[in-house]
């Protein structure tokens, strides 16, 4: 019997590449067309530059979606994609799938605050029609489509995975936002090799250090303000980074006698409920160290504003933990109106930081006493991690994503050089053909 001839493919970069946000990437060859993830990007000020480049025909044609995870950069433009005439089904784990309304509400508010007009109605968010994915790994068919999806979980956030689509006689990975050092969620190698085209959350381009490094440098900088007596307020997004961070403060300060009082917001703490019910997501031995975090006496668990004030009244250095990462939320700007007048004080910002957000805006010009500072926490890959998760699935041709151009060009050019690899730093917009 003769070799199937399969047709060309083509992998398109509707969003987050070149940038940071509205990640979204289109392959399509002729048994069909699908796309992976529908972010929105928080630093753009018009629908061009907030959602993925999809157009009504583009959408109309898409035969599946698959998301990765929860985060808004990867699942908030659900609502413009059915607006825009799709119809079809989007894959997700269980646990994104309970996550996305946080996300989807939180990108509506986010709009509505700044005046941002909304491209789609809460009609168009009610279509979208998820499909489960349950477990950490497995495959699915397309059985008239002759397509088959595997994922994996990505130690990103609870629930993330990676993708690998099967669709022609070609192997597509499909990354997500992934991490190999979380000290809560479990990263799943992926098992299969000599894919076609790899595309990779690059987001630390060629930075090396890891997460020890990183995490001894923070809590450096929470345990100097602590003995100074000032609290150390850390703003952190709803899922991921949060609980990693109690967490690891929880140990970190455990026998230390003139430790902080731990105040968490329940938003942060509640999660971790929800995780030690299905700890195959989780790295082993960690349930138990949640489980005794849950019952910590340190902690105070805040609702309310007047539960809040009556916390920061407490004469003891606080460490806070509240969403959202960027100090966008009401709750965020409550904890900076208690602490900004004193500067024992610390804001101190994790994560990336969008252009309009009050965290860019306090990082630009800060007008309080509070001292603003950063220090990152990984929940993306460093270059080693890249270098790994290249080695894992062997590809042939690599697409770098989740960075700025300047960056993912640096990175291109290494794994040329160094690696003899084939690859490809792109701008939101650009396609290639394999
Ligand atoms: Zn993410
Ligand atoms: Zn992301």
């Amino acid at each position: 019997m003769a070799e199937p001839v399969y047709g060309t493919m083509q992998i398109k970069v509707l969003g987050g590449a070149g940038e940071y946000g509205r990640t979204s990437v289109l392959i399509t060859n002729e048994k069909g067309r699908f796309l992976f993830d529908c972010g929105t990007n928080k630093s753009g000020a018009t629908t061009e530059e907030q959602y993925p480049l999809l157009s009504e025909e583009i959408a109309a044609s898409i035969d599946a979606v698959f998301i990765s995870h929860s985060h808004e950069d990867h699942c908030s433009a659900l609502g413009y994609l059915y607006a825009l005439g799709y119809d079809g089904p989007v894959y997700c784990t269980n646990h994104t799938a309970r996550q996305i309304p946080y996300y989807l509400e939180n990108w509506r508010k986010n709009c509505e605050e700044k005046g941002y007009q909304l491209p789609y109605s809460r009609d168009d968010e009610r279509k979208i029609n998820i499909k489960e994915l349950e477990g950490i790994t497995g495959i699915i068919d397309f059985l008239d489509l002759g397509v088959k999806i595997q994922w994996g979980s990505s130690g990103h956030i609870y629930g993330a995975v990676w993708y690998i689509l099967f669709l022609g006689g070609k192997k597509i990975f499909f990354s997500g936002d992934y991490h190999m050092e979380s000290p809560l969620f479990s990263f799943l190698k992926p098992d299969v090799t000599n894919v076609d085209v790899a595309i990779l959350d690059t987001a630390y381009g060629l930075d090396e250090r890891d997460q020890q490094e990183y995490t001894s440098l923070l809590f450096n900088k929470i345990n100097t303000t602590i003995k100074n007596d000032g609290s150390v307020f850390l703003p952190v997004p709803k899922y991921g980074r949060g609980q990693e961070l109690l967490l690891l403060a929880l140990n970190y300060f455990s026998r230390d006698i003139l430790r902080p009082l731990i105040v968490v917001e329940a938003s942060i703490l509640l999660p971790l409920q929800n995780y030690i019910k299905d700890i195959s997501w989780l790295k082993s031995g960690i349930a138990t160290t949640i489980s005794s975090a849950l019952n910590e006496e340190n902690i105070v668990v805040v609702t309310n504003q007047t539960e809040r004030e009556k916390a920061l009244k407490r004469d003891r250095p606080k460490l806070i933990f509240s969403p959202d990462g960027m100090l966008q939320s009401t709750v965020a700007n409550a904890y900076l109106q208690e602490l900004k007048d004193d500067s024992k004080n610390l804001i101190l910002l994790t994560g990336y930081q969008s252009k309009h957000s009050l965290g860019q805006q306090l990082l630009e010009k800060n007008p309080y006493q509070v001292q603003i500072d950063v220090s990152r926490f990984k929940v993306h890959p460093g270059f080693r991690e890249t270098r790994k998760i290249i080695g894992f699935v062997d590809p042939k041709t690599i697409i770098v994503m989740h960075n700025k151009k300047e960056e993912n060009d640096q990175v291109a050019q290494f794994l040329k050089e160094q690696h003899q690899l084939k690859v490809f730093s792109l701008m939101s917009g650009d396609a290639i053909r394999i």
